[in-house]
């Protein structure tokens, strides 16, 4: 099996069959070996450098209503809410006090009509904070939203494609979307020039093997310059409430574990990429955020949102959001970087060099 390994890190990729047998390989030496090398290849690009960005969520308000999410607009019990302009450069002060240079904006997805003012958000950002990153995570968009949004200032969109199979997506969200769509939209972000991240949930319902074989495939083929890799945690006020977390219900593996495996694939696969070690892994284990960074990730996203509305912001249940995952525990977060040899650096941390 080490050979997979070798052959994964020289020539960047495997055969379909090759990286199933290193999701369900049970051999620990074995998947030792694959952090390690994952951590290496991390190293050699990125040295012991850890981009910290600080993520706003700037609104719950969603029209969609994917079956996994705790902000679907079918959720009626949350209290929904959305930050104004001004709380949300009032948050970047504060991150850029805090050394913070890339913002991150996460929300539900709001209606068309609402691109002008987050148009006006990006201007804004980019007047006061002209050397810092804005990246948007906003969902589906008209592709003319898309590069109203990059002539504004922002430059990085995440979108997850949550699963690369048409079926598995079928399962996952109301019959309104499809993943054909998702996929336009993740070419338009590329073709309009934003750094594109794109990923999955680990563990998310009805995922097999095979599904997730297909993720990887299909990251070998986008090469985004970000991937997200979170597992999927239920929220008790949607259809999947009840869907077991932790070891999975169709995946005999632990979801951490997986989530671990594929962080370190991916890193073997596209060495520079931006890969985060998510706040959903940090709640699933309290030392999810440092095994990520072991298993090759480089980013954090410390919260920046305004304490009151963090809560509010609930994907999924018991979210963790204090400490080392908020952006007043840096210190905190700094201290535990150290004890494993890393630091944080709040700089950009431009995936191209010509980045502007
Ligand atoms: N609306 C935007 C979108 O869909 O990309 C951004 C917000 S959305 C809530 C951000 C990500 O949260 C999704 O891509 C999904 O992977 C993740 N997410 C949603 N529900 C989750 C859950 N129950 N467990 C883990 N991650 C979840």
């Amino acid at each position: 099996m080490e050979n997979l390994i070798v052959k994964l890190s020289e020539d960047k990729r495997l055969e379909p069959e090759e990286y199933r047998r290193l999701l369900v390989c049970d051999d620990k030496n074995t998947i030792d070996y694959l952090h390690n090398t994952a951590r290496e290849t991390a190293c050699r690009v990125f040295g012991k450098r850890i981009y910290v960005r600080g993520l706003i969520e700037f609104t719950n308000i969603c029209r969609n209503d994917c079956l996994y999410c705790g902000i679907r607009k079918s959720n009626r019990k949350i209290e929904r809410y959305s930050l104004s302009r001004e709380e949300i450069l009032a948050c970047c002060r504060l991150g850029y006090g805090l050394g913070f240079r890339t913002f991150v904006l996460q929300g539900g997805e709001l209606p068309d009509m609402s691109d002008i003012l987050i148009e006006n958000i990006c201007s804004d950002i980019h007047s006061e904070f002209p050397d810092c990153a804005i990246t948007l995570s906003l969902g589906e968009r008209r592709d003319e939203s898309y590069r109203r949004f990059f002539k504004a200032g922002a430059t990085r969109y995440l979108l997850r494609h949550e699963t690369a199979s048409p079926e598995h997506y079928a399962r996952l969200h109301p019959e309104t979307m499809s993943l054909e769509h998702r996929m336009h939209c993740l070419d338009v972000l590329k073709e309009t020039g934003y750094q594109t991240g794109t990923g999955i949930m680990v563990g998310s319902p009805y995922q097999t093997y095979d599904n997730i074989v297909e993720d990887i495939m299909f990251i070998g083929r986008f090469r985004p310059e970000m991937i997200g890799i979170g597992p999927f945690i239920p929220h008790k006020d949607t259809p999947f409430g009840r869907y077991g977390s932790g070891p999975m219900d169709n995946l005999p593996a632990d979801i951490l574990d997986i989530t671990l495996r594929l962080i370190s694939i991916f890193r073997l696969m596209l060495p520079d990429a931006l890969i985060p070690a998510t706040t959903a892994l940090a709640t699933i284990s309290p030392e999810g955020r440092m095994l990520g960074i072991l298993a090759g990730a480089n980013v954090v996203m410390p919260n920046l949102s305004p304490p009151s509305v963090r809560k509010r912001y609930s994907l999924y249940d018991n979210k963790a959001a204090t400490g080392a995952e908020a952006a007043e525990g840096m210190n905190e977060l700094s201290a535990s970087l150290a004890t494993i040899g890393y630091r944080p650096v709040v700089d950009k941390g431009d995936w191209r060099a010509s980045d502007s």
